[in-house]
């Protein structure tokens, strides 16, 4: 995962299955392809109709579950999580799904996006007597469902969803069914799949492609999906949102195979890099992408400019996160561990580094000068994303301005700083366009909230950081 280096990673995975018999086995194959989501814990919970199983762990999936703890988890429902830690730290208690057992029922709970309001909320819990077991913002959306009058769990579901803010596909589980719900924005992906007479939920459709499961729609803005021994059945609980799906979701965090509102992500990535050409051409010999993420950009860019796409770099896919890494001395001297450059490829040519985005720069001033390195003798930069100038508050990390290299710098100063021949990122109708959105239209469907601070729901004062609390007024 080249998030780790760049500083932008991903959020989390969901996953859930009513009405099959081996519903914890699919969802471990179904966490297992939505693992690029979160590495940090996994954890699924089954329904047998009478009671809840839960079994979580730290690390990947593979890690989390092991021989045996599968036969473990009974039932013809469930709900799975994997987990990247954007809000309330890592450890097994925030790892999700999260479980409450009362005297007459449980729920489980799987949250992908970030609640903007949760800390208020949560101090308004904590003074009427609620007690939380963990720091994850989802537990706050579990008290308001336990806390709720209404007798039945769409409309409980929908009272506490009325008085969250921010981005949430979420999982809900009890003995008895299974709720999906999104944001009324729709920040976050989720899609709703048939396998056999069985339903299947994920975050990203690459997870029913390897249970071998059919897209059926979307989850949409605002809706609430309930699947019990009726079938399936929906309801509207907001409809004065305007659509806002994560932008960075197509350019860097989905997987190319997975589609998102019925747009492939490869096919995405690739229409930017041939916009990021049409609007950044440069004279070169060829073009290389960051691995993986930006090689459809750079294909795209190619293809668009007939400069020939090569595989100038490429990523080393063992360095594992136990791998001891080698001290700040040793990287000086040299010593990469996630990328390496092909000096055959590159050698003596002018180079085209396409990537994604760009966070705090650092990782592009290290591809640049190892190219270079490798006898590249121009590197012309084009980044398929605009510049990422605001934090993130819906489950991206990236949570601090200070920490974004083009909320203080131009483009020159960036590019001169990376030691790059020329530096340009595409534009922000250009990438919207890219995506198959309109550009024209007020309403584009995007959230573009990080390039242009203007964001989708209200920010409150205790969701940002102390070093934006200035910065943004
Ligand atoms: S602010 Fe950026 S990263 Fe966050 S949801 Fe919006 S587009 Fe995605």
């Amino acid at each position: 995962m080249l998030g780790e280096i760049k500083g932008l990673n991903e959020e989390c995975g969901v996953f859930a299955v009513w009405g099959h018999k081996e519903a914890a086995q699919i969802t471990y194959y179904g966490l297992h392809s939505l693992q690029h989501r979160g590495q940090e814990g996994a954890g699924i919970v089954t329904s047998d109709e009478e009671r809840l199983s839960i079994h979580k762990g730290l690390g990947l999936v593979t890690e989390a579950f092991k021989e045996g703890e599968l036969d473990q988890l009974h039932g013809h429902a469930s709900v799975g999580h994997v987990r990247y830690a954007t809000a309330g730290g890592g450890g097994l208690d925030n790892c999700q799904p999260l479980m409450f057992r009362s005297q007459t029922d449980s729920l489980a709970i799987a949250h992908n996006g970030n609640l903007v309001n949760a800390n208020g909320l949560k101090l308004e819990l904590e003074n009427q007597g609620s007690i939380f077991q963990s720091t994850s913002d989802t537990e706050v959306i579990a008290h308001l469902i336990k806390r709720s009058v209404y007798p039945n769990m769409e409309d409980k579901l929908s009272d506490a969803l009325s008085m969250v803010q921010g981005a949430y596909a979420l999982a809900i589980m009890t003995e008895e069914e299974l709720l999906v719900a999104q944001d009324p924005n729709g920040l976050r992906p989720l899609s709703i799949g048939r396998l056999g007479d069985a339903y299947v939920v994920a975050s990203e459709t690459c997870a029913f492609d390897v249970i071998g499961a059919q897209y059926e729609r979307e989850v949409q803005p605002g809706e609430i999906i309930t699947f019990d021994r009726n079938g399936m059945h929906s309801k509207l609980y907001s409809t004065s949102a305007p659509r806002r799906m994560c932008s960075m979701e197509y350019v860097y965090f989905s997987r190319p195979d997975s589609n998102i509102d019925q747009i492939n992500v490869h096919t995405a990535r690739k229409n930017l890099g041939k916009k990021l050409a049409a609007e950044s051409p440069v004279e070169a010999d060829v073009v290389t992408g960051v691995p993986d993420s930006s090689i459809s950009a750079a294909i795209g860019y190619a293809e668009e400019t007939g400069i020939p796409y090569e595989l100038g770099m490429i990523k080393n896919r063992y360095v594992g996160r136990t791998f001891i890494q080698p001290s700040q001395e040793l990287r000086e001297q040299g010593v990469k561990m996630k990328l390496s450059p092909v000096r055959g490829v590159v050698e003596g040519k002018r180079v085209v580094m396409v990537d994604d985005s760009i966070v705090r720069g650092t990782t592009s001033r290290r591809i640049v000068s190892m190219l270079k390195e490798a006898g590249a003798t121009e590197v012309h930069v084009r980044i398929a994303s605009p510049p990422i100038t605001h934090p993130c508050f819906y489950g991206i990390d990236i949570s601090t301005k200070s920490e974004l290299i083009a909320a203080s710098y131009s483009v020159e100063e960036m590019q001169d700083r990376m030691g790059a021949d020329s530096l340009s990122f595409i534009s922000i109708d250009g990438m919207l366009e890219g995506i198959g959105r309109s550009s024209q239209n007020s309403n584009c469907g995007q959230c573009l909230a990080c390039f242009t601070g203007s964001y989708p729901t209200d920010i409150y004062e205790d969701t940002l950081h102390p070093h934006d609390k200035v910065v943004n007024g």
